[in-house]
Formats: C-alpha cells, structure tokens, sequence
C-alpha cells in the first residue's frame, strides 16, 4: 500500500498508486485501466512517465536510488527529488508560468506528479531541427533574472538567505556529479571520459597536459563549491527546457543549490554555442540553416544583454537585501557610485558565465555525458570538425577570459572558430 516504503513504480503500480489520489484521478478522467502510461524519460538519472486519460494528462517524474545512464553500480541519493521540488516551488513562486505546475510530491517515493507539457518539445531538438524560438530570450532572461536575484543577498535578509543555503546544503551528492563531471574528469585520465576518437584523441591529451587550463578550472570549480550567491537550477541546459513557438518551461531542477549565478547563465550560453557549432555538422546542402546559425548567436548576445538588463532593473527597485546597505549610499554621490558598482558587479557576473560557459562545452566533448547537438553528427569526422571548434572557443574563453569583455566578444570569437 501507500504507505509503505520507496519502491520503483512501474506500469501497474503506478496506475495504483494514482487511481488512489482521487484530484489525479478526476484530472485524468475516466477508468484507470483505461490510462495510457508511457515511460518517456531520456534524461540520465530518473524515470518520467506520461499517463493521459479520458480528461487530461499528466507527467510523473520518479528517482532512482542509482544513476540511470549508469546503473546500479552508481548509487544517487533519492533525496534529489526533495530538492527538485523544493526548488520547482520556490522558481514557481518567482518566475510564474516558466516551470510546470506541481500537482502531487511523495517525499518516501521521490515521485513527483507535473503538468504534462504538450506539445512542448526539448529546446535542444528544436535547435538541431535549425527551429528558431522567438519567445526563448524574453523567458529564459525573467527566468534567470528573478530566481537568481530574488534569491541572493540583494533580495533576502541575511538570516533568510542563510536558511534559504541551509535548505539545499544536503544536496551535495548533486554536487559533487558536477564537481567531479564537470570540473575534474575531462582534465585527467578518467574511466567515465569519452570523445570522438580517433580524430580528438591529440586534443583529449593536450587538455590533460595543459597548465593553464588546469589552474582555470579549478578556479572554477572553487567559485562553484564556495560561493553560495543564490539559487541556482544547476543543470540549464537545452535539454532542460521544453518549448514551443510561444512558450517556454524550465524542468529538471534536481541540481538545484546555492552556487555562483553565472554557472546558470554560462550553461545557456554555453548550450547556445554547442547548437551553433553543431550547426555545420547538420548541414545538407552548404548554406541551407545560414538564418538558424544567426539567429543562435544573435540569441546569445540577447540572452546576456536582456539577462543583464532585467537584473540591474530588479536590483534598482527591489533591493531588500543586507548587501550594499542603503543608508551607506545615500544622496547623489552614493547614487552615482551604488550605480557604478553595479555595472562592476554585472563585469564579475559576465567573466564567471564565460568561464562556466566554457566548463560546459569542455565536459560536453570529452566528459561523461556527451549532447545529441554532436551525438547526432554520424559521421565522426565532421563531428570531430564540429567539436574542435567549440573546444578551441572553450579553452579561450577559460583561460584568457579577461579579453572576452562584452558579449559580442564571444559571438565575434564563435564566428571566427566557425
Ligand atoms: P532527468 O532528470 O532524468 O534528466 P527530466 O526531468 O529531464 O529527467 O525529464 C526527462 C524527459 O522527460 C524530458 O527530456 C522530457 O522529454 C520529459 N518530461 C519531463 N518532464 C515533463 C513534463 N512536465 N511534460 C512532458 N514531458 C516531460
Ligand atoms: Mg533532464
Ligand atoms: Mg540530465
Ligand atoms: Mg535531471
């Protein structure tokens, strides 16, 4: 029964255990045995389902007490699905409409029950298929803007923010996939490591050789393991946003903790930047998705400048926090130098979602968990083309990250290495 402990639900039990929610049940309509329940999930590390009925459908998301991609042999804390839905609730809260509705969370099954989102696809898809998603900028820029700055130190008194860092610090185990996939193993020997071989197998070498790179990272991976700035999604990447030509859904934040903003902002950018240099190895006929590879870039200079606007604009008429204490900016001359900060503060943001941006597509290409924006380039010789590419914007944007001081540097280097 119900009560009793985790257990991975499949088919049956699931129509079950929901025929037993009687709200769930009334959503869905009609008899259970009449429910269609498909098993959809092509993440790494859970199982989501989609059951509809007669009415309506929704979509049931289950963790594993392991890692999917993986298997038994890789344990993974369920308490993740605790922290995907404390985090879906507070990015509900703060950014209305840009995640799916929570409808049920069983904390002893980590199963949560979401709106379906339909005919929503994943962004990462639309963008191999060359889509262009005029909404994505406007959305993904309010979604970053406000769970990041409403939960920092600009927004929150410090107690708050201190509770608020206090109530993810037990998702470690998250982290630490990202601190050892991310920011350790593409740099070393790791057994996990793969890469189009054998045409970057000199490349995969001379990153495991490369110094500079090495102390770059681990400023990285510092900034992500001690610089709790605030609430961050952890995992936003294409694959973790559903769109459609006119709206845009945030989903899968089980990575969610309190880290360094522009670890978000560098994983847009940086899955942005993958599409684009995906792009050549898409192509048919030379030329034919020119209007998609401007778009994607004109994309990523939107995606900052928007993100940097909307921030700012909360920060000069929302600003309840403990930092930057009013009473030590007063007058005109405070004014003008609070104002200056601030510019200051978005120059720091920018350099660390450059350097995040560049972690990303590293790991993407010799790590772990590799992306179908180059998986699905069959022929491992333009894929090869394709990824080089985005490893040599990558190790500039890393080491020499000084000189990438607009957006439009990045763009104009992205263009260059294309
Ligand atoms: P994982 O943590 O394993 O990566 P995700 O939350 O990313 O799991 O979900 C895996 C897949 O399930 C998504 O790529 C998407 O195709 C589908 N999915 C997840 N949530 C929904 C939803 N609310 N509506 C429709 N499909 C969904
Ligand atoms: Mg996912
Ligand atoms: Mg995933
Ligand atoms: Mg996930």
């Amino acid at each position: 029964g119900r009560a009793g402990g985790y257990r991975i639900l499949h088919e049956a039990a699931l129509r079950d255990y929901l025929a037993g929610l009687p709200d769930l049940a009334a959503a869905l309509g009609g008899q259970p045995a009449a429910w269609s329940i498909t098993e959809v999930g092509d993440g790494n590390l859970n199982l989501v389902f989609i059951v509809k009925g007669a009415r309506g459908g929704i979509a049931v998301k289950q963790a594993l007490p392991y890692v999917r991609l993986v298997g038994e042999s890789w344990p993974l804390p369920l308490s993740r699905a605790h922290y995907e839905y404390l985090a879906l609730s507070r990015q509900a809260e703060l950014a209305p409409g840009l995640v799916p509705a929570l409808l049920h969370h069983n904390e002893v099954l980590a199963l949560t029950v979401m709106e379906l989102l339909q005919p929503h696809i994943i962004m990462r898809k639309g963008l191999i298929a060359a889509t262009h998603y005029p909404r994505f900028v406007e959305d993904i820029t309010t979604f970053m803007a406000r769970t990041l700055f409403f939960t920092s130190d600009l927004a929150l008194a410090a107690a708050d923010k201190k509770e608020a860092i206090a109530a993810f610090a037990g998702n470690h185990a998250l982290c630490k996939i990202t601190e050892d996939l991310i920011f350790t193993d593409p740099y070393r020997v790791a057994e996990q490591n793969r890469w189009t071989a054998p045409y970057l197998d000199a490349l995969a070498a001379s990153l495991r050789e490369d110094m500079e790179l090495h102390v770059a990272i681990s400023r990285l991976k510092l900034k992500f393991m001690a610089s709790p700035e605030a609430l961050l999604h952890g995992d936003l990447h294409t694959g973790s946003i559903m769109v459609t030509d006119s709206e845009t859904r945030v989903i899968d934040p089980e990575f969610a903790f309190y880290g360094p903003m522009g670890f978000d902002v560098g994983a847009v950018i940086a899955n942005l930047l993958m599409a684009y240099f995906a792009s050549a190895g898409h192509e048919r006929t030379p030329g034919e998705r020119r209007s998609f590879e401007v778009w994607v870039l004109e994309t990523v200079e939107r995606v900052w400048s928007e993100f940097e606007r909307k921030f700012l604009e909360l920060w000069r008429t929302e600003a309840a926090g403990d930092a930057y204490p009013a009473t030590l900016f007063v007058g005109e001359k405070g004014a003008v130098w609070l104002e200056a900060e601030r510019q200051a503060y978005m120059q720091r943001l920018f350099a660390d979602t450059v350097g995040f941006a560049a972690a990303k597509i590293i790991r993407r290409i010799f790590g772990l968990a590799h992306n179908i924006d180059f998986e699905l380039i069959e022929d491992p010789q333009r894929r090869a083309i394709s990824e080089a590419r985005a490893v040599r914007l990558a190790r500039a944007m890393m080491v020499e990250t000084g000189t990438f001081r607009t957006i439009a540097d990045v763009t104009g280097a992205a263009r260059k290495f294309r």
